[in-house]
């Protein structure tokens, strides 16, 4: 499944609906300078910037406290120029993650990390939906891959990947089965998966033995190793599955356009073009 070839056709659209809004705003806030971070936002910024959207990058020092960093978000919450926000993590462990993430306005919050949205989601009503699923979901109905009644079996139960995977193929009428590290036999589950879902951050958590013939797998993971960047899936998989993600050029691409995507929903929300709950 070629995400790059997607996720360019996302952006492309991206640029349409941002020019027809006329203005977009997004400001990313990143805190001290964790070089995996640095990369992520710079990859963002260009992004947006070439879908027209306007982008704006601050930058606060690793040593800044809580409460200097709440009273940050809530500048950037009341900003009438900014419509969609995003506090990049992991923050450094003297700050409080949650607390952050819960002031983060929930119409403006385009990771979809906030409870509001998080709770929308289990629900069955999401609003804002976080990237790196969402652009999951576009790549397999990009390949038409069935989901109605198929067992989709995901590997990692994170808050950003994981768990709202799961919600997603849920609602898709799809079987799931969540796996984290302590499932007990988990080539017994992986095998039974019409689509797999890996998202473990280890390289080759999942070998080709443990894929289903004919299946649709998707490998999340973005492992740095001395052999460059690889996934969580062994790519030699691709021989026994009928559809596998790249890595690179699969999920990591649409991340990043389905970041774009909902800075747009956020400015639709703001613009009263759509309702959000939280409104
Ligand atoms: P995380 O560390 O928060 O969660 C990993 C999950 O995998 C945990 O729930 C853990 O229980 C499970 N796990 C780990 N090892 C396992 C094993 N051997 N067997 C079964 N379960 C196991 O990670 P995350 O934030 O969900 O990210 C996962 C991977 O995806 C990382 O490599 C990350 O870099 C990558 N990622 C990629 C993108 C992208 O755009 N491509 C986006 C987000 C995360």
């Amino acid at each position: 499944m070629d995400g790059r070839a997607l996720a360019d056709r996302i952006r492309a659209h991206v640029g349409e609906e941002a020019r027809s809004l006329g203005h977009v705003g997004f400001a990313t806030v990143l805190v001290g300078d964790d070089a995996a971070s640095e990369i992520y936002i710079r990859l963002k910024h260009d992004a947006a910037t070439a879908a027209g959207i306007d982008a704006q990058d601050v930058r606060l020092p690793e040593s800044i406290g809580e409460d200097e960093l709440l009273e940050r978000v809530a500048e950037l919450n009341a900003s009438d120029d900014v419509d969609a926000l995003l506090v990049q993590t992991p923050l450094p462990d003297h700050l409080d993650e949650e607390r952050i993430v819960r002031a983060v306005e929930p119409v403006k919050d385009v990771d979809g990390f906030h409870p509001w949205n998080a709770g929308e989601l289990y629900l069955g009503r999401p609003q804002l939906v976080p990237a790196t699923p969402t652009g999951i979901m576009a790549l397999l109905a990009e390949y038409r891959i069935e989901l109605d009644g198929a067992h989709a079996v995901i590997v990692g139960r994170s808050d950003i990947v994981g768990k709202p995977i799961a919600h997603l193929l849920l609602q898709a009428n799809a079987t799931v089965t969540l796996c984290h590290t302590h499932t007990r036999d988990l080539a017994r589950h992986t095998l039974d998966a019409d689509v797999l879902v890996v998202a473990a951050g280890r390289p080759a958590v999942v070998t080709p033995d443990m894929v289903k013939a004919r299946s649709a797998v998707v490998d999340v993971g973005i492992n740095r190793t001395e052999a460059g960047v690889v996934g969580d899936v062994d790519p030699r998989a691709a021989d026994v599955a009928a559809y596998l993600t790249p890595v690179p050029g699969g999920v990591g691409p649409m991340t990043i356009a389905c970041v774009l995507q909902n800075a747009v929903r956020c400015a639709r929300f703001r613009r009263g073009e759509i309702a959000h709950s939280a409104r």
